[in-house]
Order: C-alpha cells, then sequence, then structure tokens
C-alpha cells in the first residue's frame, strides 16, 4: 500500500508504529513520514466518528470543576505569553478551547474572548463561564467567523487533533486583522522526548494526533497559510515534565528495577526536561500581505 501525504500527495515512509498509551483504543497505529514536505503525521487517517470514540469522557477536563486559582495557576504559561505579546489586550479565539480554562485565566477586562469547541460538553461548560453566544460549537471550518474580526487567535495542543491543519491556518488567517497573531503550541516531533522515547513517547497519543510537528513543518504550514513566525519557544513547564513521566512509566514499568529506577528519578524531571531542551513548540506568528494556498 503507497501512504500518500495528506498535505502535499507525495509519497511517505514509515516512522514507528505505537499503541493507545490511554488504553481506549485497540491495536496498532503507524507514523508516516512524507518524502516531499517532510510532514509526519498518523496513518490511516481516522474519521471524526472513529476518533470521537477514542475520547475518554475527561480528556478536555469537562468533568471535574476545578477552582479557579488552579485554572489560574495552570494556565499561567499561556496567560503570560499572550500578555507578553499584546500587552494591551484584544479580541482572541481559542480554536479548541475545551471547557475553556484558557478564556477562563484571560483577564475579561482586556481580553474580547471567544472559543471553538467540538465536544458540545466541553463548549457549554466554557460558554457556562464566558458568556452565552461566546462559544461556537463544532469545527472553525464551519464557525462562519468574520473576516478581520479577531487580534490574537491560539491553538493551544489542538492543531495536532485536527484532520485539516493548514485549512484551519488559513481561516485563522482569514480571521484576523492585519498583523494579527496566531498562537499555536503542538508536541515537538523533534523533541529529545520523541527521538529517545519513540513508540513510547506520550505526547504521541494515538490515534488522537493526526498530525506531528517540528519546527521546519509548523513553519512551513505557517507560511504557506500567509503568516511568518516571530518566535519559537521549546518548553512548557505544563506539558514536558508530564509527558517525560508518562513516557518513562511506559518504558520502564516493566520490571521492578525499572519501578524503582523511576521513582527515584520522578522528583528531577522538571529540571532533567529543561536541561535536556523541553519537548513542546510554542510558535507566535504574524499576518502578512501573501498567502500561497
Ligand atoms: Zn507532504
Amino acid at each position: 500500500v503507497t501512504v500518500a501525504c495528506p498535505l502535499c500527495g507525495a509519497g511517505a515512509e514509515p516512522v514507528l508504529s505505537a499503541p493507545d498509551r490511554l488504553g481506549v483504543a485497540s491495536g496498532v497505529f503507524e507514523i508516516h513520514r512524507c518524502r516531499g514536505c517532510g510532514q509526519v503525521f498518523t496513518w490511516p487517517i481516522a474519521s471524526d466518528a472513529e476518533l470521537s470514540a477514542y475520547y475518554p469522557p475527561d480528556y478536555w477536563g469537562e468533568r471535574d470543576e476545578p477552582e479557579p486559582s488552579w485554572i489560574a495557576r495552570n494556565q499561567r504559561e499561556k496567560t503570560e505569553l499572550v500578555s507578553r505579546v499584546r500587552p494591551q489586550g484584544g479580541r482572541l479565539l481559542d480554536v479548541g478551547c475545551g471547557a475553556g480554562y484558557f478564556l477562563r485565566a484571560l483577564a475579561a477586562d482586556r481580553w474580547d474572548r471567544q472559543g471553538v469547541e467540538i465536544s458540545s460538553a466541553g463548549a457549554s461548560a466554557a460558554e457556562r463561564h464566558i458568556g452565552p453566544g461566546r462559544v461556537h460549537v463544532g469545527r472553525l471550518l464551519e464557525a462562519g467567523l468574520q473576516e478581520s474580526s479577531f487580534d490574537v487567535v491560539t491553538f493551544w495542543a489542538s492543531l495536532e487533533h485536527m484532520p485539516n491543519p493548514q485549512e484551519n491556518l488559513v481561516i485563522a488567517r482569514d480571521i484576523l486583522v492585519d498583523s494579527g497573531l496566531v498562537i499555536v503550541q503542538v508536541p515537538n516531533f523533534d523533541s529529545y522526548q520523541a527521538r529517545y522515547f519513540g513508540p513510547d513517547w506520550f505526547a504521541l497519543d494515538l490515534p488522537r494526533h493526526r498530525f506531528h510537528f517540528t519546527v521546519a513543518t509548523l513553519t512551513k504550514l505557517l507560511k504557506r497559510a500567509g503568516f511568518e513566525v516571530q518566535r519559537v519557544g521549546y518548553r512548557s513547564p505544563n506539558h514536558d515534565p508530564h509527558a517525560l513521566k508518562h513516557s518513562l512509566k511506559s518504558r520502564w514499568f516493566g520490571s521492578a528495577l525499572g519501578r524503582v529506577a523511576y521513582y527515584g528519578a520522578a522528583p528531577f524531571l522538571g529540571a532533567v526536561d529543561w536541561i535536556a531542551g523541553g519537548a513542546t513548540l510554542t510558535v507566535i506568528a504574524e499576518k502578512t500581505g501573501d498567502r500561497t494556498t
């Protein structure tokens, strides 16, 4: 069977195969890399209906209701980044907003907050907190948002879930004002964690993650959608130690010695990740005059 790249149509080669680490889907899933554009993707490409069965009920955090102080702490990495790049605030759309933790943590006096969320449970939880009419249930492609109506569009750990990341970035560009910013945070397939753990890497999240990005492939995608990359970050204090912890468990928990090693290493995971260089890409890109798709 010839595997074709969903982005450019060129042939692709297998990179690795791995099971669902959350144990929801059975079987083994393959990851392929395009020989043309270099994009890495999960194969076969599952339909939305197939994939929706593979999300555990609390995947997006819509089940429990955490304290506002926990949300503020948990989201600080993102709210501080957004405040640094746009201290004056503005109109912001969070694509794949889940239960709206990030939107809730944004200062409501400076930010006009809206979200898009495919899970109706997540969307209604988000809407309860940030106000009626502010969360669009469904896909960004069908939300019918007005052109040039946002200053910032964010994709926090959501672009890798979508079957058509290119189209989503093009829409993000269209709904942004000139010089508006898109912020994309995804697991880094070029990271030490991805290389070291391979099929055991927790952030592969097969089959829920359909695309696996590197700084090169994400930059290419953003350029084609009409963005210019301004800044790239490689570390996430929220995601990286968490992914390292679960990857080590997958790798080491098979033996008693491994368990001892894991509990010995556990207190140092944050420091180890920081020194090793992180496992998450956070890219800030500005809408430019032209696009090529
Ligand atoms: Zn390709």
